[in-house]
């Protein structure tokens, strides 16, 4: 999902990155290649106690133009089988990488994603509704065959020079999978950045690939993984938290290593992927800890709403609230 973020006639922001030239589109809709499904499970914490269904779904792409051609970050397409109510073939569905650039394999043979079942009742009949890809993804079994394109998306990658910047991540539901990929990258990339990734979601079974990432936390001393559960209330935390409430509710406070302390520098890019929505509460907790003159680095605001945070609303984004270039933005 590109957007140009900042129009010319506003400054330039210190600590722009720069992208890097990523290949997209090597594999389109027309001409799907054939991928094959190796691991499928729950990856959830809660796994069968988490109200979602979600899963980590592992396929193998070697032999086709895919393998070793997608970077952490990026997107690849699924073409369901079967035709819409209007006798037309399905249409592809995007997936958020989960795999590092290496892939699952090492190899940049196998990627993953973690898929979530939509599950809803029907508009007409509220007879169940379930959701024709994500359920034809979550539903394949070990071997099964799946046609796949790709990879898709160029904005929401590392920097060309990853080590120019320090990170934040902020996900909620499967917009966490982007995030363990570019994670890994960046560890095992051996870059002295720090990174910061910030996980919502609505209790603590909902957590997905946790144990992984708090294994990563320990492992690496400039990564750390902070979650924000919006629906209990969990020991590590005083109150509710939304994702963005992490900015001003950190357990290190506004001190060293604290989300506060990173945000404010120049060398900081803040990542923000899942729920559409969720970034105007992140423009506003930017805004609330670092006002606007710090917040400026993130987000350009007009004269006639600065004051009036509670007017904002999505309508306004890359209109009156501009994010810059430092901030990447995948919602859907
Ligand atoms: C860049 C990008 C990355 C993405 N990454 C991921 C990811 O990593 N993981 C992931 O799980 N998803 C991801 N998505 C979302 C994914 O592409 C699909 O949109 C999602 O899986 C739903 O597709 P579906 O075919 O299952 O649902 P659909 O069948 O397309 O239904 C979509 C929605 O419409 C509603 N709906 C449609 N018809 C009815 C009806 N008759 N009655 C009631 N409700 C109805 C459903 O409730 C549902 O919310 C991503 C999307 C984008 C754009």
């Amino acid at each position: 999902m590109p957007v140009e973020n900042v129009t010319e006639k506003e400054s330039a922001v210190p600590g722009e990155p720069v992208l890097p030239d990523v290949a997209v589109n090597l594999v389109r809709p027309t001409a799907p290649v054939i991928g094959r499904v190796v691991e499928s499970e729950l990856c959830t914490l809660g796994k069968r106690k988490s109200a979602a269904f979600i899963r980590h779904v592992a396929i193998d792409v070697s032999g086709t133009a895919l393998a070793g051609q997608f970077r952490a970050g990026q997107s690849f397409g699924v073409l369901p089988p079967g035709e819409d109510a209007k006798g037309k073939p399905h249409k592809l569905r995007l997936y958020s990488i989960s795999s590092p650039t290496r892939g699952e394999d090492g190899n940049g043979n196998v990627l993953a994603t973690s898929c979530k079942r939509v599950l809803d009742e029907h508009w007409d009949d509220h007879k169940l509704f379930t959701g024709v890809c994500s359920n034809y993804l979550c539903d394949a079994q070990v071997g099964d065959e799946i046609n796949v394109t790709g990879p898709s998306g160029k904005r929401f990658v590392l920097p060309e020079e990853p080590s120019k910047h320090d990170y934040v991540f902020f996900a909620t539901g499967t917009g966490i999978a982007p995030f363990r990929a570019l994670a890994i990258d960046l560890l095992e990339g051996g870059f002295n950045s720090r990174v910061t990734l910030v996980m919502g979601s609505p209790y603590t079974t909902d957590l997905i690939y946790h144990e992984q990432l708090v294994e990563l936390d320990k492992q690496y001393d400039n990564f750390r993984y902070v979650t924000a559960i919006s629906r209990e209330v969990p020991d590590d935390q005083d109150r509710k938290l939304y994702v963005q409430d992490r900015i001003q509710h950190d357990t290190l406070g506004t001190g060293p290593g604290s989300l506060t302390e990173q945000l404010a520098s120049d060398r900081t890019l803040i990542y923000v992927c899942g729920l559409a929505g969720m970034e105007m509460g992140i423009f506003k907790g930017l805004y609330a800890v670092l006002g606007r003159e710090g917040a400026s680095g993130y987000v350009r605001v007009d004269d006639e709403v600065a004051d009036d945070l509670k007017s904002w609303n999505k309508k306004m984004i890359n209109r009156q609230i501009r994010p810059t270039k430092r901030v990447f933005l995948e919602v859907y």
